[in-house]
């Protein structure tokens, strides 16, 4: 089956860029995954095919018009009944490992992506759209994080990665962050791999990783040992953070 990828935008040009070369590439080459830039414009309907109006109540900048993006968005679903439809913005749940997956393993996605201010509210309040953010930092435009969640896709369907790497051990995966690796040569700079990594003991080699996977997690990022942990949310934003069961 194929993955077929919907991106909505005013800039299609940008699209597969990075997602054309290395692995994605090759799996778009092989027809694991499809990309579909829909340009936004060409559902504006007036003569200067404008797309955005000033914001309503004042302010800087230009927000994106609900009816022009209405039009694409309708186009796509017609076109990919079955897929989520997503919308990169800043205030979307942020993007996780699990919900990656779980979009992987579904028949494709149709994203939009933003430009200015971002979008009229009503068109979120009118279509079923799923709001996604990619971290707590602002971009100029939704297509870099449609890359970053694209790729994070493609790198795990099936036949993608090859089977010695399904991904299932990597950071996130079981809710940690991943344990340190090490290649040759044995000795650098004076600093060797550890000794346990040399013994050839795979009972011991895996408590060590995930001996380290929690040393690592517990100091850089408490918020996920939190969770691991199955430890309530009490961030100060009262948000509902995802838990191993979401
Ligand atoms: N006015 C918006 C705000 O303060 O939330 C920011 C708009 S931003 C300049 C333009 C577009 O970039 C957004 O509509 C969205 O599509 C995209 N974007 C920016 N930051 C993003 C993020 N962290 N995650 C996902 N999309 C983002």
């Amino acid at each position: 089956m194929t993955f077929a990828a919907q991106i909505l935008t005013l800039y299609p040009e940008m699209f597969p860029g990075p997602l054309g070369i290395s692995l994605a590439g090759r799996a778009l080459a092989d027809g694991r995954w499809s990309c579909s830039p829909i340009q936004i414009r060409d559902f504006a309907e007036d003569k200067h095919k404008s797309v955005d109006d000033t914001p309503a109540g004042g302010g800087a900048g230009m927000v994106l018009r609900a009816d022009v993006l209405a039009r694409a968005v309708d186009h796509a679903l017609e076109a990919q009944p079955n897929a989520p439809l997503l919308a990169m913005t800043p205030r979307g749940r942020p993007l996780s490992q699990t919900r990656v997956r779980d979009l992987a393993a579904g028949p494709g996605v149709s994203i939009l992506c933003g430009r200015f201010e971002g979008f009229d509210q009503r068109l979120f309040d009118a279509r079923p759209i799923e709001e996604v953010s990619i971290g707590d930092y602002v971009l100029s435009g939704g297509e870099i994080g449609a890359f970053a969640l694209l790729d994070a896709c493609i790198r795990l369907l099936p036949g993608v990665m090859g089977a010695a790497s399904s991904g299932e051990e990597e950071s996130f995966e079981d809710g940690l962050l991943e344990y340190p690796h090490y290649t040759r040569p044995q000795i650098w700079e004076g600093r060797t791999i550890p000794e346990v990594l040399r013994s050839g003991d795979h009972a011991k080699i895996a408590a060590w990783r995930k001996a380290k996977a929690e040393e690592i997690t517990r100091s850089r990022r408490p918020d996920l040992w939190e969770r691991h942990r199955g430890v309530p949310d009490r961030s100060p934003s009262g948000a509902r953070r995802e838990t191993k069961e979401d």
